[in-house]
């Protein structure tokens, strides 16, 4: 692969119809590919977040980059490609917030323990189980892929109240 400049994409932030819609399969894992996720990966850490889905820079793609080590562990680097959830375990309370949704975070119950199953980089296939902080990631991740976010988890009185704030920021040329 020709040496790239890595491209640190802006993310898209909430209200931009890509981020509600369901993505499109990876069907090419070429050169481009291995690029556009070294590039999420550069993104999500200049933005100081520990999972990216590529809807989040505009590319309607069934793609995802999680780092929850944030650069600590190489290990820790995973590619979700066409990445489906095989079974979810126990229940996990705590925060959540989204890169596309900055400034806010919410409480919001997810499964503690939970299983993928993904494409790498290269196209092989894998499976992957998670707990705590990955299951979440993973729980967050693949729901961006098909046209989900969190706040859609919240109670719609929570949801409204974030919306509203959202319009106020959109107003104020803030958003
Ligand atoms: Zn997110």
């Amino acid at each position: 692969m020709d040496a790239e400049p890595t491209m640190i994409y802006p993310i898209v932030k909430y209200g931009d119809p890509v981020l509600e819609t369901a993505a499109k399969p990876v069907t090419e894992f070429d050169d481009k590919l291995k690029q556009l996720v070294e590039d999420m990966f550069e993104s999500m850490y200049e933005a100081q977040g520990v999972g990216l889905a590529a809807p989040q820079i505009g590319f309607s793609l069934h793609l995802a980059v999680i780092d929850t080590s944030f650069k600590e562990d190489p290990s820790a680097k995973l590619v979700l490609a066409n990445a489906k959830i095989l079974s979810m375990e126990g229940k996990q309370a705590g925060g959540e917030g989204c890169l596309s949704i900055p400034e806010f975070r919410e409480n919001l119950a997810r499964a503690q323990r939970v299983t993928i199953r993904a494409q790498d980089v290269n196209g092989n296939w894998y499976e992957k189980t998670g707990e705590d902080l990955l299951a979440r990631a993973f729980q967050h991740e693949i729901d961006h892929l098909n046209g989900k976010l969190y706040i859609h988890h919240l109670s719609s009185l929570k949801r409204d109240m974030m919306k509203r704030k959202i319009k106020r920021l959109v107003r104020q040329g803030e958003w």
